[in-house]
């Protein structure tokens, strides 16, 4: 497998529209569509025309957070074929007049035969997580032990980690983030941390708690991105983050919490979302049936729970939520449809 860069540098996004002519190579397997922007505008992928002119429909990480990342394929159901993609994207909101300016590149994953295996790198950033420093955690046992049972749930999907690098952030930083507020951009600030990498890596952060207006929500981890944008650090989306805190106690938890956020920013959705409402884009992968409820005389969805999704995927990794008892490690073969096309996995 290799990847292969296509730049079309800074473009004008408007009302408009602006058209890439994405190119894909004879043994092309995937492109995924990177744009790099401001925060706060908001602009997306209209559409996507295949070289023999059927429109096929996408579904990515938008452009908000300052970045924007569209893997195609990212499910078994399309094909991807040699010739120019048309790609147009507009300008999502506002008035007529608004435009932005945005750095275009596009990743082109090339291989001879449809890859089975590959490696992810790692960069690991500690945050005011006791015990855990970029020093002690390679030889931390519980810590050792974590990455190994992250790792065997990437393997389901044929993934093995490749380089793993380590880094602290400041003192001051974690004191400050290790109790990380979503509220005040505090994510942000952490994933814009990866700024001084150059490697083509995952970015995890490790902090304690995560908080929504001076609450602990329960929320174990976030990613920047479905996917999130690979090759480019520093931005608002740059990074995933996990609640470490008790991993010495919950060393299988915290390994399925990593797991499951990286496998968002590498591409992966939920099997069902919780409302019940929406579902990956995978056909191998089970979804919890639509369980409708009545109340006051009109019919509503029940939140999955997992009780109510047994047998329907509460043992995949990508299920949308645990509870620290039901082992969640399996992913499908179309999930690693999905993760050996990106460009992250070499
Ligand atoms: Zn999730």
């Amino acid at each position: 497998m290799s990847v292969s860069v296509q730049n079309f540098g800074s473009k004008t996004v408007n009302f408009q529209g602006v058209t890439l002519d994405v190119k894909v190579p004879k043994d092309g397997i995937s492109f995924t569509v990177i744009g790099k922007g401001n925060p706060g505008e908001d602009y997306y992928i209209d559409s996507v025309v295949s070289p023999t002119g059927n429109t096929v429909r996408v579904r990515g990480t938008q452009s908000s957070k300052g970045v924007l990342s569209v893997q195609f394929p990212n499910t078994p159901k399309r094909s991807i074929q040699p010739g120019t993609y048309k790609v147009t994207l507009y300008m999502f909101s506002g008035q007529r007049s608004n435009s932005t300016d945005v750095q275009f590149q596009v990743l082109h994953k090339q291989s001879p035969q449809p890859p089975t295996k590959g490696t992810l790198d790692l960069n690991l950033y500690f945050v005011g997580v006791p015990g855990l420093t970029a020093s002690s955690a390679p030889n931390h046992q519980k810590f050792k032990s974590l990455m190994a049972k992250v790792e065997g749930i990437y393997k389901n999907a044929g993934v093995s980690f490749g380089k793993i690098t380590y880094h602290d952030v400041s003192k001051d930083d974690a004191d400050e983030l290790s109790v990380c507020d979503l509220d005040k951009g505090e994510m942000e600030r952490l994933f814009k941390m990866s700024k001084s990498q150059s490697n083509k890596a995952l970015n995890f952060f490790f902090i304690r708690e995560i908080r929504e207006k001076g609450q602990n929500t329960g929320t174990v981890g976030i990613a920047g991105g479905i996917p999130g944008p690979a090759y480019i650090h520093g931005t608002a989306g740059s990074g995933v983050l996990v609640t470490a805190e008790a991993f010495e106690q919950q060393v299988q938890f915290v390994a399925e919490t990593m797991a499951h956020e990286g496998g968002h920013y590498l591409g992966l959705y939920h099997l069902t979302e919780s409302t019940g409402q929406m579902h990956d884009p995978l056909p191998d992968t089970p979804e919890c049936p639509r369980e409708v409820g009545n109340r006051d005389g009109k019919k509503y969805l029940i939140k999955r729970s997992l009780s109510k999704c047994k047998g329907y995927g509460i043992d995949n990794n990508m299920f949308w939520t645990g509870d620290g008892k039901q082992a969640q490690e399996k992913l499908s073969p179309h999930q690693k449809f999905v993760l050996m096309r990106n460009p992250l996995i070499k």
